[in-house]
């Protein structure tokens, strides 16, 4: 088989979904730079409101980028030295990074291994006294188990910040019935706007969502300084804004932003179809409470074939990524820091055997069945 017709595949097009909407972009631009008013500007109010439109909630609180995000979720829960904080060892290192950074203490548990993130289980057998904060990660795109972690999380009087980097515009239906969006259902959630996420910008951005106007506020005035009003800091804050130019392009491709998640679930629906029958794979499973928005469409693959299949699709012209190859507590600057919950089996097992293939809103038909063909092949 030859790739011959198809055109160049990446793991992300981010140039190709540009072109798409080029003139409202560029004009979007351009009116930042006439006006000049680079930080603050009007865009960054709009933007803010309109994504807590989109995603039904009080307060979005734009920043310059998902770690940030996360940093100021946390200094605005005012947590103190020595306090634990749940995350899963699955994970990107931003999560940890900060908690470690505010001199909090992480305690890295282990992850369901169908769904990849937290449940109520592994988090009720990592509590302390000193538990005071859970930060499921939406891995992938699909929510952890919310509701289970939720009720625990009262129970116990410990404030859940939501990792939303991987999973803007995902839902989560609640047994009861209501369906309440990824990263709106802790006391505050977080995401990022990093060019390859499913709501990127052109450079770097993040957010803060929370429904308490406390929080709101405290985040608002940690990320600015500390400051209430010009000059008057009552905080120790820090300076994290997103510019203005990120936020009108980020107002463009927002309203696109369903049609970006459709073109991926598309994709992912391909994939899954093509792979149902291949019994050397298990496709990504879907929870029946939590829609998907696939920032990564990802493969678990027997130990043995994971690196040779990487390698026979690099040699015909397809990209592939293992998120992540090696777990946070096995990370050496992490060796040290915090407590790890039990063995850990299938984070370990994940890191050895998950595989990524290319997922983006520009994918044609084509090349979808050409990379679902060439790794069936290997199989075959
Ligand atoms: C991307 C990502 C972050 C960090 O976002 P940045 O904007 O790159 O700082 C945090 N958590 C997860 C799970 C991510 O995927």
């Amino acid at each position: 088989m030859v790739q011959s017709n198809v055109e160049q595949i990446q793991m992300v097009d981010l140039k190709n979904q540009y072109l798409k909407i080029k003139p409202s972009i560029d004009a979007a631009i351009q009116e930042c730079i006439d006006s000049t008013t680079f930080i603050k500007g009007p865009q960054v109010g709009y933007f803010e409101k309109q994504l807590s439109q989109y995603l039904n909630v009080k307060h979005v609180i734009s920043c310059a980028n998902g770690t940030d995000a996360l940093q100021l979720a946390m200094m605005a829960l005012g947590l103190e030295p020595g306090d634990e904080v749940i995350v899963p060892a699955f994970t990107y290192v931003a999560t940890a990074e900060v908690i470690a950074l505010l001199g909090l203490k992480p305690v890295m548990i282990d992850v369901d291994a169908q769904t990849f993130t937290i449940s109520r289980e592994l988090v009720e057998a990592a509590i302390t006294n000193k538990t005071k904060l859970v930060v499921p990660v939406h891995l992938f795109g699909q929510c952890a188990d919310m509701e289970g972690i939720k009720q625990l999380c009262k129970a116990h009087k410990i404030a859940i910040v939501e990792d939303t980097a991987q999973a803007i515009g995902a839902t989560y239906t609640f047994s009861q019935g209501s369906i309440i969006s990824a990263g709106t259902i802790g006391d505050l959630g977080t995401t990022s706007f990093f060019p390859s996420k499913n709501l990127g910008c052109f450079g770097d951005g993040g957010a803060v969502y929370t429904n308490s106007d406390v929080l709101a506020q405290k985040v608002n005035m940690i990320g600015n300084h500390g400051q209430i009003r010009k000059y008057q800091h009552e905080l120790i804050g820090i300076n994290s804004r997103l510019d203005t130019i990120q936020a009108a392009i980020l107002i463009e491709k927002l309203k696109h932003l369903d049609h970006y998640v459709q073109a991926r679930r598309q994709v992912a629906d391909m994939y899954d179809q093509a792979f149902y029958h291949n019994s050397a794979l298990e496709i990504p499973f879907r929870n029946p409470q939590s829609t998907h928005v696939f920032h990564q469409y990802t493969l678990k693959v027997p130990v043995a074939e994971r690196d040779t299949l990487k390698t026979h699709l690099a040699l015909k012209g397809i990209p592939s990524m293992v998120y992540y190859p090696i777990p946070l507590h096995q990370q050496k600057a992490y060796q040290n820091i915090g407590r790890v919950v039990g063995d850990l089996n299938v984070t370990l097992d994940l890191c050895n055997r998950v595989l990524s293939l290319p997922m983006h809103t520009e994918l044609s038909t084509s090349q979808v069945e050409y990379i679902a063909d060439t790794v069936n092949d290997y199989f075959s």
